[in-house]
Parts: structure tokens; C-alpha cells; sequence
């Protein structure tokens, strides 16, 4: 495991962040993930594009452009020595008094990197979802530090043990807690368009790509959770989760489910507290 801080390497487990630190105070900042196979990163332009496009959503000025994220990841990859790793790349709008106001000009950006082996996944057993209300903001497709609704989404899930979360914002099935939600129905793939309510994954897109290649057709529309009885198998996406096979959907006590995907049981449980009474 190897740290980097605005241009020294460091120890990723102590501290070299300020206090006031707007990533820290307000998590003020974006982050992106990426996995290394093999020595190399993969799709490295795809997420160096989605992180330009997170750091103007939010207005904060670009410390590099993407041929300099590009040479400085590779720097700190090289370092690492890692093959089979992940690659996580915060920056935050810099370290200043803490106040909600956009800090002067002069405050420069915090860039931090983190290189972590990761174990590549053999061959898996498919998991399960715990359906959930949606509780996160308006502009999920920006890939902010924000995540303490994701967080706490997957957390329920796992204690009700499942694998992720099925996140339900209006009635309609939207995305995981750390990845993107697919289903495939009588030959089709059905994933969530790319609006604001969904964080744009690399590995959706790529998938979206190999079904292209693959002449598979795939319809980008959100399905209603009635709905979920129709189909025929689930899978979802991530970077480090890559693609994952889901048997299981499990309800949250506000929305039991009485039907069930083919060939599978589905276990209802009960989840404590029951936090969402509300319609959604
Ligand atoms: N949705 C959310 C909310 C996520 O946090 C992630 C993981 N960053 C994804 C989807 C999957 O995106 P990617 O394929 O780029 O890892």
C-alpha cells in the first residue's frame, strides 16, 4: 500500500490532512476509483474524463489536465510496484478557515492517491439485494465524497445480510449503493439512462460497449419495483465489483415484495429500525 499527498509519498494510515480541510470539514471534493490488472489501469481515460467532469461540476479548478493525471497515476503506480491493485484519486478544494463560502483564489487544491493490491475475484457465488429508499441528493452522477447515504444503505443491506442495496427513488429501481444495476428480460438489457440520479459507471459503459459489440440489445430506462417480478436475471457493475450476479432481492419493511425472480426464493426479512415510512 502506497500514500501520496500533493507530491510526497506518504503513509496512508497516518496524518498529513490539515483540520481545516474542506475534503475533511465539508467533503468538499470528488474522488475516483480505478482498477489496475495486470500493471495496468483499465479504462484509465474513461475515469480521468468522468473526474474532470465531477471537479467542474462542483466548480473546482482542475489541478492537472488529463494527460497530467494520467503521468501522475502512472508515477505513483510505478512506485507502488502493485499488478493487480486499485488506484483511488481524491481531490478536495484545499485547505482553508473553515466557512461555507467558496475560499479565496490563492487556496490551491489537495490531491491524494492511495494504490491498494487488490485480490483478483475468482469464480463467485451470485449475492444478494436489500431494496432501500434512495436517499441521496439530486446529483449523484457527480462522484462527490458525500457518501454517507451510500454508506449507510450498504451497511443495512449487510445486516440484513445481503451483498449491496437496491436503491428506489419514486417507485422506480435505480441503481446500487457502489454500482450500477442491470437486468435482463427476454433477451433485453435494461440499466438506468444516465440522468442526475445515477453516478455514470466506467464499467456500465463498458458493458454498454461489449453489448454493442455483441449485437445484445439493451434499453437504458428505469423499471418500476413492481416490475421486478418480470425479469428474468440481475447483475450490477462496479469497478472492484466488476460483475456481479444477483439471485436475491430481499424487501425493506415498507415495501414488501411479494413476487419473486424465477427459480429463486426470496427472502423477506426484517430490517431495524424501519427508517422509511414515507411513499418513495
Ligand atoms: N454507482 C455508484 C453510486 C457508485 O459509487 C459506483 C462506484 N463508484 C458505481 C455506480 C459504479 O461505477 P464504476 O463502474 O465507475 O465503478
Amino acid at each position: 500500500v502506497i500514500g501520496y499527498y500533493n507530491g510526497q509519498y506518504v503513509n496512508p494510515s497516518e496524518a498529513v490532512i490539515a483540520i481545516e480541510e474542506r475534503g475533511h470539514e465539508f467533503g468538499d471534493g470528488i474522488y475516483e476509483v480505478i482498477r489496475v490488472y495486470g500493471g495496468r489501469p483499465f479504462l484509465l481515460d474513461w475515469h480521468i474524463e468522468r473526474l474532470l467532469n465531477s471537479l467542474e461540476a462542483i466548480r473546482i479548478a482542475s489541478p492537472y489536465d488529463a494527460a497530467g493525471y494520467e503521468r501522475l497515476m502512472q508515477e505513483v503506480l510505478d512506485k507502488s510496484g502493485e499488478r493487480e491493485a486499485s488506484i483511488y484519486v481524491q481531490i478536495t478544494r484545499g485547505s482553508a478557515v473553515r466557512n461555507h463560502l467558496f475560499p479565496e483564489q490563492d487556496t490551491v487544491p489537495n490531491v491524494s492517491i492511495v494504490v491498494r493490491p487488490v485480490a483478483p475475484k475468482g469464480e463467485q457465488t451470485p449475492g444478494k439485494l436489500l431494496m432501500q429508499p434512495d436517499e441521496r441528493w439530486a446529483n449523484v452522477y457527480i462522484k462527490t465524497l458525500n457518501l454517507l447515504p451510500n454508506i449507510v444503505a450498504k451497511q443495512t443491506a449487510h445486516d440484513a445480510g445481503a451483498d449491496e442495496a437496491l436503491l428506489v427513488r419514486d417507485g422506480l429501481m435505480i441503481e446500487s449503493a457502489s454500482s450500477n444495476l442491470w437486468f435482463v428480460r427476454n433477451g433485453e438489457l435494461i440499466t438506468a439512462p444516465t440522468d442526475r440520479y445515477i453516478l455514470p459507471g466506467i464499467t456500465r459503459r463498458y458493458v454498454l460497449e461489449l453489448a454493442r459489440d455483441l449485437g445484445i440489445p439493451v434499453r437504458e430506462e428505469k423499471l418500476p419495483r413492481e416490475q421486478l417480478s418480470s425479469v428474468d436475471a440481475i447483475f450490477i457493475t462496479g469497478t472492484l465489483a466488476e460483475i456481479f450476479a444477483i439471485d436475491t432481492v430481499l424487501s425493506h419493511p415498507s415495501i414488501p415484495i411479494s413476487t419473486s425472480l424465477p427459480d429463486v426464493a426470496l427472502h423477506p426479512v426484517t430490517v431495524t429500525p424501519d427508517t422509511c415510512k414515507t411513499e418513495w
